[in-house]
C-alpha cells in the first residue's frame, strides 16, 4: 500500500499511488464534493471523497482524517487515513482460477475486493 495525500483544493482532494484496479502507478482525483464527517460541534473529523483512477478511470473511496498539524499552533490539518478498495482479491491474479469465474468478479461489485484496514 503506497498510496499518498498528492493535494488538498476547494472542492476535493488528490491522492497518488498504485491502484488498486490497475496496478499501475495513478493519481486519484475528487469528482465531486468530499463528505465532512464532523465531531458534534462542527470540527471537521474526517473527510471522504469519491475518486477517479487516471490511470483506468476506476473509482475508489478515498477518507482523510485531521491531525493537529505538529506545530504546536492548534491548527489541524488534513492527512490519508484509507481507501477502498485496497487491492484485489487473490482471484484476479490466480491463472488457476478460470478465466470466466474471474470475470464474474469483475461483474459484480458485491465481489470486488473490499477490505478494512
Ligand atoms: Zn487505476
Amino acid at each position: 500500500m503506497d498510496i499518498v495525500l498528492a493535494s488538498v483544493y476547494e472542492m476535493g482532494f488528490c491522492l497518488r499511488g498504485t491502484g488498486p484496479d490497475c496496478d499501475s502507478k495513478a493519481a486519484f482525483v475528487s469528482v465531486r464534493k468530499p463528505y465532512f464527517d464532523e465531531y458534534q460541534g462542527g470540527m471537521i473529523r474526517r473527510i471522504a471523497a469519491a475518486l477517479r483512477c487516471d490511470g483506468c478511470n476506476e473509482y475508489i473511496l478515498g477518507i482523510l482524517k485531521m491531525e493537529p498539524d505538529g506545530l504546536g499552533s492548534g491548527r489541524y490539518i488534513s492527512v490519508y487515513e484509507a481507501n477502498y478498495p485496497v487491492g484485489k482479491p487473490p482471484q484476479f491474479a490466480s491463472e488457476a482460477v478460470p478465466e470466466h469465474i474471474r470475470e464474474g468478479y469483475i461483474a459484480s461489485p458485491t465481489k470486488r475486493g473490499w477490505a478494512t484496514g
